[in-house]
Parts: C-alpha cells; structure tokens; sequence
C-alpha cells in the first residue's frame, strides 16, 4: 500500500475493480456479495445502467457552471425532493457533513432571528453527523472529539431515545433553537428508537417553537421502506439532511427546509462552489425515478422482514447474540463480545460487512437485493458468526 496517502482509516487490503448489481469484483478477479453498499450510498447497487447512462449523458453535455447562474437539472431535483418529502426548499452540497453544516448554520439563524444571542442545539449521545468541526463537535462520540478541540460550542447532548430529557432542558433553557438526531442511529450500531419518539420529538419542537432538524443521511432514500424514515411517523421536520443514496455514489448532499425554516437563508448567508452541479443533480433525479419505478419501498419492506426473519431463524437461539435488530434493509446483528475481526474474515469469504461500536455487525445491502441474494448473505454470514463465536 502506498504511503502517500493521509492515514485516516485502517483500510482493509483489497482493491475492488468492478461492480454489478451486488456483487463487487477485486483486482485478482475474486467475487463479493456486498452487504454495505459502500456504507449504504449504491442504493441501487453497482454500475446500474440507469445511473451509467445518466452519468454518461450528463458530462457529455455538461459538468459545472456556477451557482451564480441558473441550473436546470438542480431546479428539477429539488422540485422532486419538494414532492416526496413535502419540504418546501432544498440547498445543494457534495456530502453529509456539508448537509449538517446547513442545518446547523439555519438553527442558529432561526435563533439569531428570535433574539438569541447564542442559540444551542440539541444532540444525542452516539449520534453521527460528520467529520467536519461543527458536525464533529455535534457527533455525540468522544473518540471523534478527540485532539479536535475546542470543539465548535452551542451544542447541548441528551441520551438517545429519551424524551424526558429533552423536556427537562425545555423547562430550563431559553436558548435552544432546534434538535439535531438521526430518525435511526446509523454509525453507533443501528439503535432504533421507540416508535413515537420522532411524534414526541415533534410535539417538543411545536411547543417551544424549536426547529425540528433529522438527519437522515442513512436512513433516507427508501433505506427503511419510506422514501424518508420519519414518513413511517407521518409527521414533516423543519429540516431535513440528505446525501449517501441520493447520488447512488455520485457526491451530492442536500438540506431541506419547511415552513418557517425555509425562509432563513439570504443570498450571501451560506454557499458552496460545486454543490447542486448540473452531473450531480441530474445523476440524483435519476435515482429518485430508477428508486420509484423499481418500487423499492414495497421491495425494502418486504425484502427487510425477510432478512430479519432469517437471521433470527438461523442466529436468534445464539446465546451470544445479545440481539436483531433492524429497519427495512439497515440491519445489526448485536453480540456480547468486540467483532471486528469478521469485516476481514468477511473479506477472506467473499462478503463485504461492517462493524460499527465494536460489538455490532451492521447490515446495509443495495436496496436491489433480492430474496436469492439474501439467501447468499446467510450462506456466508452465519457460519461466519458461528465459526467466530466457537474460537
Ligand atoms: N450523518 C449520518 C447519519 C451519517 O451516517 C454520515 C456518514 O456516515 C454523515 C452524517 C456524514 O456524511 P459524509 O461522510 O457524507 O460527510
């Protein structure tokens, strides 16, 4: 492996060359089945030909222009988002993390605007929200703080799925001006929180007249059977953050905004000079209809209870499976002991997994994936698992 790249994670050693569907082809000619969809972003799996061609046809045409002049293919995309999301307006980025930073720059104008000199933010513990200086110091994991500080300051952390707090630091703050989670907590091991948590979170938000803001980078674009996980709530945010499937692997990042969020941000507030590029926008329109025309709502719904079923059948009895979890096709396999290894062992058997809070095996497949294919995943994860749990 080279050196002359920034050490910043512990790469496994294999090189991927091709991609079909969901299978992922090395260097040496080797076959994978890929359960992670490079961290849930191939949605619809590798080389789709729909993506190719809207790829293909776009830089053909054209790549950039700027955002001082209009983009057709962004006034498109985001009437789509409008449409399926019932969000009113959306700005464009090129990652999650730049996402965030919108959402979090839109709270503390909505603060500013209400005359709150310092306006908080409310997070949760474990949460995810990215790598860059506000959304690392939003991410609710010390390993990720660490050597960073100061941290980015505005940010009051809560437990996950717990309400009550929430009401506490109501009852006691004058300065929060929006919440910050994720609808299902992707990076700490797929935590799922009570089904009307995002209900409550929502009445909280009215009441005190806070912004709702949930990032949905992983959970988004049809991942739990909803185009967006808080559609299973029937309730509608005052932002939302996207990115990950929306591109299909094409960098594109979005914020979204709705009623009194959507009017904050003024010329010369927030930009950035390649998000919402003619490729992109036109690449992420074509996942929304490739998304809609396949079903892939009905097809995660039903694909999800049968992964979950079968990997209760075959690892439910497992006494050191602590617990199965999961949400449509974003699935954990929880074990009472660190698991690590499995991602290499995983490797070395010809399937692409993740571990996520040591002890979690996470499960995000290509939204494609068909019952067949599953089986195929549970024909090399379970004696994976039980080989592991023996040693
Ligand atoms: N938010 C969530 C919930 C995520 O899962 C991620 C990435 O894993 C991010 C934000 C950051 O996205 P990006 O890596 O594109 O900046």
């Amino acid at each position: 492996m080279t050196n002359t790249i920034m050490n910043t994670y512990a790469r496994q050693d294999v090189t991927f060359e091709r991609g079909d569907g969901v299978y992922l082809w090395d260097t040496e000619g080797n076959q994978y089945i890929d359960a992670l969809s490079g961290i849930a972003v191939c949605a619809l799996g590798h080389s789709h030909p729909d993506i190719t061609k809207a790829i293909t046809e776009q830089a053909s045409q054209l790549i950039h222009t700027s955002n001082i002049y209009r983009i057709r293919s962004q006034e498109l995309l985001a009437d789509k988002l409008a449409e399926i999301s019932g969000m009113d307006n959306v700005f464009f980025g090129n990652s999650g993390a730049e996402a965030n930073e919108a959402a979090i720059k839109l709270a503390r104008l909505f603060g500013h605007n209400k005359g709150i000199q310092a306006p908080e933010i409310i997070v949760t513990d474990k949460s995810f929200h990215g790598r860059t200086l506000a959304t690392l110091s939003a991410t609710g994991n010390r390993a990720i703080h660490a050597g960073f500080e100061p941290l980015v300051h505005g940010f009051i952390r809560v437990p996950y799925n717990d309400i009550e707090t929430i009401k506490q630091v109501a009852s006691r703050s004058k300065n929060v001006a929006a919440i910050l989670v994720e609808p299902i907590q992707g990076e700490s091991g797929i935590n799922i929180p009570d089904d009307n948590y995002l209900n409550e979170i929502r009445s909280v938000c009215d009441q005190n007249d806070w912004l709702m803001m949930l990032d949905e980078i992983q959970t988004g674009m049809c991942r739990t059977g909803q185009w967006f996980s808080h559609q299973h709530n029937k309730i509608t945010p005052d932002v939302m953050t996207l990115a990950k499937s929306l591109g299909n692997g094409l960098p594109i990042g979005a914020c979204l905004a709705h009623g009194k969020a959507a009017s904050l941000f003024q010329p010369g507030n927030h930009g950035s000079t390649y998000g919402g590029n003619p490729l992109a926008c036109h690449v992420a329109s074509q996942v929304i209809t490739t998304l809609e025309n396949l079903n892939t709502n009905q097809h995660v719904e039903k694909m999800g209870e049968y992964f979950l079923n079968e990997l209760n059948k075959h690892l439910g009895d497992y006494d050191n499976v602590i617990d199965i979890r999961g949400s449509g096709l974003m699935l954990a396999i929880e074990l009472d002991r660190p698991c690590t290894k499995l991602v290499a062992a995983g490797i070395e058997n010809g399937i692409l997994i993740n571990v996520a809070s040591q002890n979690r095996i996470r499960l995000l497949p290509p939204l494609i994936i068909s019952k067949t294919q599953i089986d195929e995943v549970i024909s090399k994860l379970v004696p994976l698992i039980s080989r592991f749990l023996l040693d």
